[in-house]
């Protein structure tokens, strides 16, 4: 017999359920240091550490209807565990629930955000919040690199898109940005208007009432979240981006925590990524 956490207080069966979490253990493109396949299980670990109450928003998430799925099965490749995770996807938006993914490599976000935008149509936009552009056509010969995520998703789904956070990419990423006027704000930036300021302004340009959320770990500061694919320094705060996950989660069709390496700290950041996890449940279901 082998066990097999599951995530705390999801306590609902799938039928009945609103959100439904699932873990995608693939890290199959990692560049620097793999290691998210086992970001899915160490979060679900870490979730007995915490009440199921939420005293912010005065809501217990075991009264909430929350469903773990489990793992998706994954393959080698990537292209198809991102074919068998978007034909997964579809029926949970269909159903009017909320996906919610456990990563897994940050390439998992994209058929999670074709799924909801096909469902959505044109009132829908993108936030992805993390270090990085991810703005690269193809990275180590393959398309669906976790460094290409963020193209993607412009180029083939909607360019109603904006990424927080960011503050590393190759010459070329800057350049791309700014020749294609893709909006994206820096730690300064977040700094200097303020979290409240910031996201107004986010949700003024997007102009949409429904979103995608995605949230790579690596836009923490490392001493936040250390145990990421590509740490990056001089990141946001875990309160900076609670307050993101706070106000953008009511206007979310999905979301997702990615790119966890849970044995590269001692659980600190599975345990940040699954607390904004059942942040980002509390805020849905308090406001919806
Ligand atoms: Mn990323
Ligand atoms: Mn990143």
């Amino acid at each position: 017999m082998f066990y097999q956490p599951i995530m705390m207080d999801a306590l609902s069966d799938y039928g009945s359920a609103r959100y439904v979490i699932f873990g995608v253990p693939f890290d199959g493109t990692s560049s620097y240091r793999p290691g998210s396949r086992s970001g899915p299980n160490a979060m679900r670990q870490v979730s007995e550490n915490f009440e199921s109450y939420n005293p912010y928003f005065d809501i217990d998430l075991a009264d909430l209807p929350i469903h773990d799925a489990g793992n998706l099965e994954v393959y080698a490749s990537v292209n198809d565990t991102l074919r068998d995770l978007y034909y997964e996807v579809i029926p949970i938006v269909e159903a009017d629930k909320v996906p919610l993914m456990l990563g897994g490599e940050h390439s998992l976000s994209y058929p999670c955000v074709k799924a909801c935008a096909e469902h959505a149509g044109e009132d829908f936009g993108v936030v992805v919040l993390d270090a990085h552009f991810d703005l690269r056509n193809e990275f180590g010969g393959l398309k669906y690199n976790h460094a290409c995520v963020s193209r993607h998703i412009i180029d083939t789904i909607t360019d109603n898109y904006v990424s927080i956070g960011i503050r590393s990419g190759p010459k070329e990423e800057w350049e791309f940005a700014a020749k294609n006027d893709i909006r994206y704000y820096t730690p300064e930036d977040v700094l200097e208007m303020g979290t409240d300021e910031l996201l107004s302004e986010v949700l003024d340009q997007l102009d949409c009432s429904r979103i995608y959320l995605s949230l790579d770990m690596d836009v923490f500061d490392p001493a936040y979240a250390p145990a990421v694919g590509t740490p990056e320094p001089f990141g946001l705060t875990s309160i900076q981006v609670r307050d993101m996950v706070r106000r953008l989660a009511p206007l979310s069709m999905g979301f997702d925590v990615v790119e966890i390496t849970p044995e590269y700290d001692g659980g600190q950041t599975a345990i940040l990524g699954t607390k904004l996890m059942r942040e980002f449940i509390a805020a849905h279901a308090a406001i919806s």
